[in-house]
This record gives structure tokens, sequence and C-alpha cells, in this order.
């Protein structure tokens, strides 16, 4: 039987970033993914996501996007990819509302630089936004997108360059301690480690099945947009990211014109089930009417444009929303990430190194406390 340092379940953004730290770190680390590379029926697809600095959720997770950025920047050059575009972004709702009071709470406890700009401000410098009477917005002026497709490739293939051995299309499909490690068994083979991660995004609950995880797989859907350009732009250089609080603790977001059009979605509020085989991957024609009539209190241009494309994406939602990062509560050789909620992906490369020095080292810098498995009372046996 193959043996390695570690093995990483799922190489999703947050499988295949770990993955890349440990084979930078001259680990002797496998790989294992259960369908095609660059596949879209995870979380992990779709052009873009956004990147931003002033946390609305909560300022604990400022220090670890700040890394985050260091590293993606990073990634960029030893890649010579462009990853990350920084053209701001707008955070949008009424001044008391989470959004912008949980961005401003970021920006001052983190002294970061922001600007709190009226509606007026808004469709000044930026022309296709309208906000209606009672929003304002916050400025975050290193916020923006990654592009999720070229993080992973750029990761994988580090990882690989860096001796990483990596099979696509091999499920695990049974895991289970041995001594101090681990045993794994795939479709095709049986492989033992010392460490284990599972980064199984919503087919987590199915692998952790002793854990009991009270996570729900949320169906998403993003619409790609094709707006009137001829009198306002939605060039990148005139138009930022945005999240939009249109009804009190509920929002959507989006991103400026990129190839496929201008993209945007509600967050959450999507359907709910316990595995992904029970996701519909099928998208209804009236199903955009929710996005469009959030859009229309902040952006009336794009809230009435042709629909150009869709796509289905997965949620692995916890409870209180926050992430999971911690050892197996009864095996300290396994550990468990990925249920992100929705908002992990601009985490995935400081995760990625926050998870290769729990596996290698036990412990970590960076205040994780708030992603412990035991938070959930009842839920681990
Ligand atoms: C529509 C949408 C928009 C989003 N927007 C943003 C955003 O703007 N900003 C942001 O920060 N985040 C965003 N997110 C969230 C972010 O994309 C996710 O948190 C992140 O991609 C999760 O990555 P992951 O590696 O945990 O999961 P995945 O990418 O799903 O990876 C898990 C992998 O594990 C594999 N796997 C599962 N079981 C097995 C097994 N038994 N054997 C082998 N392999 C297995 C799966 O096939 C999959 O490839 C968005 C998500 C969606 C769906």
């Amino acid at each position: 039987m193959r043996s390695y340092d570690a093995i990483v379940v799922g190489l999703g953004a947050m499988g295949s970033a770990t993955l890349y730290h440990l084979a930078l770190g001259g680990r002797r680390v496998l790989g294992l993914e259960q369908f095609k590379r660059g596949h879209e029926l995870g979380s992990s697809h779709g052009d873009s996501r956004v990147i931003r600095e002033q946390y609305f959720e909560h300022p604990l997770y400022v220090p670890i996007i700040q890394r985050a950025y260091e590293l993606w920047q990073e990634l960029e050059v030893q890649t010579e990819i462009r990853l990350m575009t920084l053209n701001g972004g707008l955070m949008i709702g009424p001044p008391d509302g989470m959004v912008v009071g949980g961005t401003l709470r970021s920006a001052v406890a983190f002294d970061l630089p922001h600007e709190v700009l009226t509606a007026g401000e808004v469709s000044e410098r930026f022309p296709a936004f309208h906000l209606a009477d009672g929003l304002i917005a916050v400025l975050d002026p290193r916020a923006g997108f990654l592009e999720p497709e070229s993080c992973n490739t750029a990761h994988i293939d580090g990882a690989r360059r860096a001796g990483a051995e990596i099979r696509f299309e091999e499920p695990v499909i049974q895991w289970a301690p041995d001594g101090d490690g681990v045993r794994v068994k795939t479709a095709s083979g049986s492989y033992r480690a010392d460490r284990l991660l599972f980064s199984a995004g919503a087919w987590s609950g199915d692998l952790l099945r002793d854990l009991k995880l009270p996570l729900t797989v949320e169906r998403q859907v993003a619409f790609w947009l094709d707006p009137d350009e001829s009198t306002v732009s939605y060039d990148k250089s005139r138009f930022p990211i945005y999240a939009y609080e249109y009804i009190p603790g509920s929002i959507c977001y989006g991103f400026p014109r990129l190839a496929r059009g201008v993209k945007a979605s509600v967050m959450h509020g999507g359907e709910l089930s316990l595995t992904p085989g029970h996701v519909r991957r099928t998208v209804y024609e009236g199903e955009v009417e929710l996005l469009r009539a959030a859009l229309s209190a902040i952006l009336p241009g794009l809230a009435t444009a042709p629909v150009l494309d869709n796509g289905v994406c997965l949620f692995t939602n916890t409870p209180d929303h926050d992430f999971i990062v911690d050892f197996h509560p009864h095996f300290p050789q396994v550990l468990v990430s990925s249920p992100c909620s929705g908002h992990g992906f601009k985490f995935a490369s400081a995760l990625g190194e926050i998870q290769a020095e729990l596996l290698t080292k036990g412990s970590t810098r960076f205040d994780i406390s708030a992603f412990r498995i035991d938070r959930f009372s009842g839920g681990v046996p």
C-alpha cells in the first residue's frame, strides 16, 4: 500500500490550496478528487469570486483575509497568471444595516482605508449605480474579484510541480483510522497516510457521517446579464464589485462585465438539500425575477437587462454561517475543512496555508476558534 505524509480529499478551492502548501513544504502528499479536473458540480466554478477586506460578517475574518491577499499575490507572481483584480467594492445598504454597519465595524477595528458615500456621490463616481432613497455605500478600495478556475489551476499545477501526486476521477469511498494515521479506500486503490484532510465541500456530510454535522447544501444560481452600455459603463474601471443588503440580513452581489457578461446573484434563499445528489441543476425561466427585483433599487439598467447565461453552484452551510476548520473530535490525525456557507473562496489561499500548518505542526498563528466543530451543541456524538 502506498504511503504518504498527508492525503487531501477533494480538490476544490480548499483542497487544492492545502495540497499546494503541503507540497511546497516538502511533504509527500496525495490529492484525490472524485470528478474530472475543472468540473462544475461543486462550489468553486463560475468565472468570478468577490474578495473584500472590510469583512461585514465579523472582524475576526480580517487577519485571515489580509494573509489571503498576500498569498494570492505571491501565487500570481509564481504562476504569471492573473488571479485577482482589485477594482474596489461598494458595500450598500441602509446606514444602520448589517452590511454597512458590519463593514464599518471591521474598517474601524483594523484602521482600514474606506469612504462612506451618499447615493449622489456613488452615481457621480460609478454612473451605473442609482441608489434608492435611504441607501448609502461604504467603498472598500481593496475589494475586487478573483478568477476561481485560474486560482484552482494555479494551486493544482503548483502542487504537482512541487511533487504532489494528484488523482482525478478517483472518489474516496471509505476511510478508517490506522494507529496514528489513516487508511483511505478509493474506487481503484488503497492508501495510507499520517494525516488526512477532508475538504469535500457539499459532500462533507457523506464522508463524515459519524460526526452528524448540521450542514445543509444550498442551491445557488448566478446570472450573466447583458445591460446596455451606450450611456453607462459596466467595465471594471467604472464598475466596482458590490454587495447590497436588499432586505434586512439578505444580500445580492455582483461583478463588472467579464467575458461571459455582467454576473449577479442573490445570496442564500436557494433550495436546501441534505446531499448534492438531490440538487436541481436546471434553472427555470422566472428564476431571475428575485434578482431583478433586488437590483432595481441600485442598478436599474442591470435589473432589466437580458440574461445571457446562468449557472448552478452549491453552498455548504453551517447553522451560524461561520466556517469549519478543526480536527476530527475523535481522530486528531484527521482535519475537517470546507463548509464555508458561501463565502469561503476569497480565503482559500490563506486557509490552504493554515490547514497545511495544522496538518504538519498541529497549530496555526491565526485565531480560528470560531471555526471549531464543538460549537454545534448536540451535533457531535
Ligand atoms: C454561486 C456561488 C458564489 C460564490 N461567491 C463567492 C464569492 O464571491 N466570494 C467568496 O469568497 N466565496 C464565494 N462562494 C463560496 C466559495 O466559492 C466556496 O466557499 C468555495 O469554493 C468552497 O470550496 P471547497 O473546496 O470547500 O468546495 P468544492 O469546490 O466543492 O470542492 C470540494 C471537492 O471535493 C470533491 N469531493 C467530494 N467528495 C469526494 C470524495 N468522496 N472523493 C474525492 N473527492 C471528493 C468534490 O468533487 C469537489 O471537487 C460562492 C459559492 C457559490 C456556489
